[in-house]
């Protein structure tokens, strides 16, 4: 007997009908022999929803607040599919992430999990029973609600599944598969049969929202082998996986966009020690996460300093700067949220010069100005401006010929 972890997404458990077509795909799972643990996400857009009601009450709610409304939309799924299970005539009982023990730290609405106890779980899967799990939840060791922030869901499913040693770790969601970019923005983007974790990892981070970055970050370490795949066919999926070097064939496997990112300039800030240090440590005090950082050359003893942050940290981060600002005597904060990045990731670059000077003449041959730049040995990410983050996708995936078989 095989133990599969299947985690569904919020689309797959959208409405009565979405909900009973899990629960046969569950089911059919079970009689085929296997225990079945079952991760699934709050229904459609009801964790945007949530945050769109707590922001009509408060402008900035308590997180702590804010997860013990966000853990809700889990807990309203796991009954209802328990309850489709239980109509197809299987023995189920769905399980909160605090119930199943799912240790996080405390770190409200970005909670990382710490440890998941299996003896609840495999109490319930010996007597026989289909285990239903909330996602993007759990426990602090005070008994707090936490969640894991975003698409916390997948972490939940591949976290549980390195636990209990299942033997699939398969992630249901409303596309077949990882494709070479979001096949929503690029038509023609096309399904890869397998991605090694890093690189799944630089496109989850750069804004591939198919898989949580954490949850790659999870898989890797456990050595928890992830499918990819689609609630509404039988189509192959993706293997998130340990690839070898002979697997590697493309030098660039994907292309990524992320509109959340906002760009801040601090301008004619003195060429001095302890500069950046001001800036930056200020920023991480109110928990900021800074992504690119670019400083430029001196000129006359002053240079500029811009960097990028999320959207919904940019008002915050503007006030700490311009805070700064008046503190080292530099000239002005400007700020634009109206900038998105596009990356290629690929291991393949490692080993191939010119990549990252392919990406710059694409986006010039398409007369798209690039604010800034950063590299990796695995990715190469610019800001551009927000409205040409289509057409630059798109124009990459063409020129790097992710479109040809
Ligand atoms: P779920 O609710 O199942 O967790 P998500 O909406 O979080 O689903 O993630 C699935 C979505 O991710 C897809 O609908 C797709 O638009 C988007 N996506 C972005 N990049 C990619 C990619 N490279 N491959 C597949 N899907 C992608
Ligand atoms: N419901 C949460 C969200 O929308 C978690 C998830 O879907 O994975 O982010
Ligand atoms: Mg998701």
């Amino acid at each position: 007997m095989a133990l599969i972890v299947q985690k569904y997404g919020g689309t797959s458990v959208n409405g009565p009908e979405r909900v009973k077509n899990v629960a046969r795909r569950v089911v059919n799972t079970r009689r085929a022999g296997n225990e079945v643990v079952v991760i699934v996400s709050a229904p459609g857009d009801m964790t945007d929803d949530l945050i769109a009601m707590a922001h009509e009450i408060s402008p900035n709610p308590p997180a702590r607040e804010m997860d013990m409304l966000l853990a809700t939309g889990e807990q309203t799924s796991i009954a209802l599919l328990a309850m489709a299970i239980y109509e197809l005539g299987e023995p189920v009982i769905s399980l909160t992430g605090p119930q199943v023990g799912i240790l996080t730290d405390n770190v409200h609405t970005k909670a990382r999990i710490l440890e998941v106890s299996c003896d609840r779980l495999r109490r319930e899967l010996a007597e026989g029973k289909i285990v239903i799990v909330a996602g993007f939840q759990g426990m602090t060791c005070d008994n707090e609600i936490t969640t894991l922030g975003r698409g916390g869901s997948d972490t939940t499913a591949v976290a549980v599944a390195a636990a209990l040693k299942a033997d699939v770790c398969q992630i249901y969601t409303d596309v077949d598969g990882v494709y070479t970019a979001d096949p929503r923005v690029v038509p023609a983007a096309r399904k890869l049969p397998v991605i090694s974790y890093d690189e799944m990892l630089e496109l989850a981070s750069l804004g591939a929202q198919v898989l949580q970055p954490r949850s790659v970050e999870f898989g890797k370490l456990n050595h928890v082998v992830l499918e990819v795949r689609s609630s509404f066919n039988d189509n192959e999926g993706t293997l998130v996986k340990e690839v070898t070097e002979l697997e590697k064939k493309m030098v660039v496997s994907g292309v990524a966009g992320d509109r959340n990112v906002a760009r801040i300039a601090l301008h004619d800030v003195p060429d001095r020690p302890g500069i950046a240090k001001a800036l930056f440590v200020a920023l991480a005090r109110e928990s900021i996460n800074v992504d690119m950082i670019v400083q430029s050359a001196m000129r006359d003893g002053i240079n500029d300093i811009a960097f990028t942050v999320g959207r919904d940290d940019l008002r915050k981060a503007v006030e700490v700067t311009e805070r700064v600002r008046a503190e080292i005597g530099a000239s002005k904060v400007t700020y634009n949220d109206r900038v998105a990045k596009v990356s290629i990731v690929g291991a393949g670059m490692i080993t191939n010069p010119g990549v990252a000077a392919d990406m710059f003449a694409c986006l010039a041959e398409e007369g798209i100005n690039i604010h800034m730049i950063s590299t990796s040995e695995i990715k190469v990410s610019c800001i551009i401006d927000e409205e040409y983050l289509t057409r630059a996708m798109q124009a990459l995936h063409s020129r790097f010929g992710l479109d040809k078989e």
